[in-house]
């Protein structure tokens, strides 16, 4: 006789919900989905893919499926300021470039082949329709057992007097000189890398001073950069893809351990890693690789929902806390105006400090 299995029911089917779920399913374990939107959709993402996340990938037998899919290998990058450039610099490890449309889109198929149940278009309920749309609010013990919350990134409204903000939107006729282009000015920084479809990713997180409202007529001007620069340059001849312009608000950028909270997270759930380490993909892909197997024993019956909670949050605080440390500071001098020139400048004459903040941060 087989052995009854409790299911898992994920909420949020960003990458680190679909991987979970990939993850559980190949275990045999019984997974429901509920993601709040639809596939195929543009997301604001860098898209650029590397460091342990990548081995995640291959273990769960992904890695392929995402060549296949014509992700876009990376082994160098290139920084550059207002003033200042670097030549490409060889990355420590390859990185791969695929876009979130298809990426997120090739994860969701997957789930379904292996008999995950999607939910696409069902937001998890609202409180006071079912108390555990609010998790992180009830006591560890009230927590309903069998939930982890991949819901993603959480909002704030202010940081320290500004408000971050994301854009991102494709486009060709952008001639890159490496693998990755990151392009730091005194409004924020932004990432170009080479994806899938022979398109350029151009992807900014920026600050905006409180009462600042950008309309959807501004955001070209804020991918291009300050007239003059590097970016703006390189920008000239672009042709941006409308439809795959977004933006996002409210980002906090602030780490947050796993274990402080009540509820069952994984991936930005529990923090967002600063985009300028172009980390967070991997810490979804890593943190869900983590839950897999506590969240099957769970299912077998061989731990209590108690036990297996913080024994997540544990792994994950001890596989992310040091890169959230190093991130925190590394976004914070990139982003300081007057020090950019001179990180650029570092970074162009000594490879150790590249490294250094490269090997740091993942
Ligand atoms: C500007 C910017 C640039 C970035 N660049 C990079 C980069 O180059 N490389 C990198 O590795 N990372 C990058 N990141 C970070 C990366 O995008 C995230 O870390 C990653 O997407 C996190 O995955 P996730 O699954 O945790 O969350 P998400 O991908 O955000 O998924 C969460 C999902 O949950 C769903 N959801 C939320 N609430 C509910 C609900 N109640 N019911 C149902 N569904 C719900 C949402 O619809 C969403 O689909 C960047 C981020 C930003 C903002």
């Amino acid at each position: 006789m087989v052995a009854s299995v409790k299911p898992i029911t994920i909420v949020g089917g960003g990458l680190a919900g679909l991987t979970l779920g990939i993850g559980l399913r190949q275990r045999g374990v019984p997974a429901a989905l509920w993601e709040a939107g639809h596939y195929p959709r543009h997301r604001v993402c860098g898209e650029f893919i590397c460091g342990r996340g990548l081995e995640t990938l291959a273990r769960l037998g992904l890695r392929e499926l995402l060549d296949r899919a014509g992700a876009v290998g990376a082994d160098t990058a290139a920084f550059f300021s207002e003033t200042q450039s670097t030549r490409p610099l060889p990355l420590p490890s390859r990185a791969i470039c695929l876009s979130r449309f298809t990426l997120d889109q090739l994860l969701a198929n997957e789930f379904q082949k292996l008999g995950g149940e999607l939910r696409a278009g069902q937001r998890w309920p609202a409180v006071g329709v079912h108390a555990s749309a609010c998790p992180d609010r009830l006591k560890p013990e009230l927590q309903p057992e069998g939930i982890v919350r991949a819901t993603g990134r959480r909002l704030q409204t202010e940081e320290g007097g500004g408000r971050w903000f994301g854009l991102k939107a494709h486009a060709h006729n952008v001639p890159l000189t490496a693998g990755l282009e990151m392009h730091v000015s005194h409004r924020g920084y932004v990432g170009l890398c080479r994806v899938n479809g022979d398109k350029v990713n151009v992807c900014g997180l920026f600050r905006r001073r409180a009462g600042e409202n950008i309309g959807p007529q501004d955001r070209r001007e804020w991918l291009r950069g300050p007239i003059g620069s590097p970016l703006h340059r390189r920008l000239a001849a672009a042709e941006f893809d409308e439809d795959s312009f977004c933006a996002v608000a409210g980002l906090s950028l602030r780490p947050y351990r796993a274990v402080a909270r009540a509820d069952c997270c994984i991936g930005d759930a529990i923090t967002m890693i600063p985009p300028v380490t172009g980390n967070g993909m991997s810490m979804a892909f890593e943190s869900a690789e983590l839950a897999i197997e506590p969240l099957a024993a769970w299912s077998r019956g061989e731990n209590s929902w108690a036990g297996t909670r913080p024994q997540i949050a544990s792994r994950c605080d001890a596989a992310f806390a040091r890169r959230l440390a190093w991130a925190k500071w590394l976004q914070r001098f990139v982003l300081m105006p007057p020090l950019q020139s001179t990180l650029v400048r570092l970074a162009a004459r000594n490879d150790w400090f590249w490294r250094l903040a490269f090997e740091k941060t993942r």
